[in-house]
C-alpha cells in the first residue's frame, strides 16, 4: 500500500480536500489510494466517475482488490479527458489492430521461412547429387571433345 509516510497528521487526503470535508484518516476510503501530494489524480477520477461514485466502488470491493481498482479507474478517467470520444477503448483498439497485424506479419515470415527452408534443402541434394557425379569420374575425366 502506498501510505505516505511524509503526510502531515493533519492534512486530508487529494479526495478530502477536493471535497471540502474532513478526513478521518483510518476511515475514509480514498486516503490509502489518494495521497494529498496527487491531487490531480483525484480530480480526474472525481471528475469523469463522480466521487461518490468511485467511494460506492470501493466500498464494494475487498481491501485487496482496492488498489488495482483505483489505478484502472485513474487510467479510465485520464484517457477518457483526452480522448472523450474513445477513452481507453481507443488505445485498446489501436493496440489489438497492431497485435493482427503483428500476427499477420508473423505467420507471413513463418511461411517465408518454411519455403526457404524447403528450398534450402533441394539446394543441398543438388550439390550433393553433383558431387556423387563427379566422383564417378563423369565430369572430371570426361575427355574434352573438338
Ligand atoms: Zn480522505
Amino acid at each position: 500500500m502506498s501510505m505516505n509516510a511524509s503526510w502531515s497528521s493533519n492534512s486530508p487526503c487529494a479526495g478530502c480536500r477536493l471535497l471540502r470535508r474532513k478526513c478521518k484518516r483510518l476511515e475514509c476510503v480514498f486516503a490509502p489510494f489518494f495521497p494529498p501530494d496527487e491531487p490531480q489524480k483525484f480530480a480526474k477520477v472525481h471528475k469523469v466517475f463522480g466521487a461518490g461514485n468511485v467511494a460506492k466502488l470501493l466500498k464494494r470491493l475487498h481491501h485487496s482488490k482496492r488498489e488495482d481498482a483505483v489505478k484502472s479507474l485513474a487510467y479510465e478517467a485520464e484517457m477518457r479527458l483526452r480522448d472523450p470520444v474513445y477513452g481507453c477503448v481507443g488505445v485498446i483498439c489501436l493496440l489489438q489492430h497492431q497485435l493482427r497485424q503483428l500476427q499477420t506479419d508473423l505467420s507471413s515470415a513463418m511461411s517465408h521461412l518454411s519455403m526457404y527452408q524447403s528450398l534450402g534443402f533441394q539446394g543441398h541434394d543438388m550439390i550433393n547429387n553433383q558431387m556423387m557425379m563427379g566422383s564417378n569420374g563423369y565430369d572430371a575425366a570426361a575427355p574434352s571433345v573438338n
